[in-house]
C-alpha cells in the first residue's frame, strides 16, 4: 500500500464485492477483512461467509483485488473449499485462464518479497 489509503481500498473491495454478489447471486452479507499475512493471498471462512485478504497485496491493482474477491466468493456460494469443476467453469466466466496466470505471478512475485 502506497499511494492509497486502506480507507479508499476499502470502498472499492465494497464495490467488487457487492457486484460479484449480485453476478454470482450470493445474497447472504459476506465480510472482507484486511489483515497482513506473510504467505497467503485471501482465504475464506465459508461458515461465517468472511473473507480475508492480505494487506501486503491491495496496491497489486484491481484486477488482482477482483480476482481474489471472486476466487474466494465462488467457495461461499457452492459452500466448499475445493477448486471442483463447477468452480472453474463459474470462475472462468469472468476471468480468462491467461489473466489469472499473469495475476497469480504478479501475487507470487509480492508474497516472495514479504519472505526476504
Ligand atoms: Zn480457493
Amino acid at each position: 500500500m502506497r499511494d492509497r489509503s486502506l480507507e479508499s481500498f476499502k470502498e472499492v473491495i465494497k464495490k467488487i464485492l457487492d457486484a460479484y454478489r449480485l453476478q454470482l447471486g450470493v445474497d447472504e452479507d459476506v465480510k472482507i477483512k484486511i489483515r497482513r499475512y506473510r504467505t497467503r493471498a485471501a482465504f475464506s471462512n465459508i461458515k461465517t461467509k468472511t473473507i480475508y485478504i492480505n494487506k501486503e497485496l491491495l496496491d497489486l491493482g484491481e484486477e488482482t483485488l477482483k480476482y481474489l474477491i471472486l476466487h474466494e466468493l465462488i467457495h461461499i456460494k457452492l459452500n466448499t473449499k475445493y477448486h471442483n469443476g463447477e468452480f472453474h467453469s463459474i470462475l472462468s466466466r469472468f476471468i480468462s485462464p491467461e489473466e489469472i496466470t499473469i495475476i497469480r505471478r504478479n501475487i507470487s512475485e509480492r508474497l516472495l518479497k514479504i519472505k526476504s
